[in-house]
């Protein structure tokens, strides 16, 4: 018989088809997350998205009687991160034949394919799936199928149906409260205030993509910056050297770059 399985992000979407299948009444067999790992002890969530996710998975279990799987892949991101070009797929040359991935800009978004995409899709293989596309996300509702569907658009849940669910079962995620990023922290799509933050907070995961950024042949951002760059820059701030709100030039620091002197504003 086919299995219905919600796909769970922990956004609030997502968390909000719990009850808007409720209130339609469909079937729910299985909850699957697809878990990404930074190493083998490192998680790619930060700590408080980790312990949100753990009491999330309690208050299911309690409620709706359902274990959340957490899947994922044969690979860590730094596994995936240090892999050959042309080893993976096997299939003639890339653009970066011969040297490791490194970040994921400049040689398509492999990340995403291969530690949640793919994960996903082998684990609700045969399945009906449900998707947490919210009724006023009209610019997503080409990814549904007779096989992919959203229980907030049949029940004309809306985001900000979807938030307030979330805040009444004690389920809204500390992404939409606090400075908590919500995805990897080690994310190449985050802008400077998040990387100043981990930089700050967490200093052994800053360490730890400072070691990568060193071994990567693609930089960091696809406009050329390393996290060296934004390193340099966020001593500068520490220092007094630079205000962090003031417009940044990036050849102050000392470096010859190929983009513009003036930094846009969010990156
Ligand atoms: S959150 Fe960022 S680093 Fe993580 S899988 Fe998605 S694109 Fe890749």
């Amino acid at each position: 018989m086919t299995q219905h399985v919600l796909s769970l992000s922990y956004g609030k979407d997502s968390l909000a088809c719990l009850g808007a299948i409720e209130e339609l009444g469909w079937p729910l067999d299985r909850i699957v997350h697809a878990e990404v790992w930074a190493t083998e002890e490192i998680p790619a969530d930060l700590p408080p998205m980790v312990e949100f996710k753990a009491k999330a998975d309690a208050i299911i279990k309690e409620r709706w009687g359902i274990e959340v799987e957490h899947v994922r892949g044969k690979r860590t991101y730094e596994e995936c991160f240090y892999l050959v070009c042309g080893q993976r797929r096997g299939k003639g040359k890339s653009k970066c034949s011969g040297k490791i991935y490194g970040w994921p800009f400049h040689n398509g978004p492999w990340c995403n394919s291969s530690l949640k995409r793919h994960v996903l899709n082998k684990a609700t293989k045969g399945s009906v799936q449900y998707l947490g596309i919210a009724e006023d996300e009209t610019h997503r509702y080409h990814v549904l199928s007779d096989t992919k569907k959203s229980p907030l658009v049949e029940a004309g849940w809306t985001e900000a149906d979807c938030r307030q669910w979330c805040e009444e079962n004690d389920l809204l995620s500390p992404i939409y409260t606090t400075a908590t990023r919500g995805g990897c922290w080690f994310c190449h799509n985050q802008g400077k205030g998040q990387l100043r933050l981990l930089r700050r907070n967490y200093p052994e995961y800053w360490a730890l993509m400072l070691k990568w950024d060193l071994d990567s042949h693609a930089t960091f951002k696809d406009d050329g910056r390393t996290v060296h760059d934004f390193d340099r820059r966020f001593q500068m701030e520490d220092e007094g050297l630079i205000d962090p709100k003031a417009p940044f030039r990036w050849d102050s620091l000392g470096k010859e770059l190929n983009y513009s002197l003036f930094a846009q504003e969010g990156l």
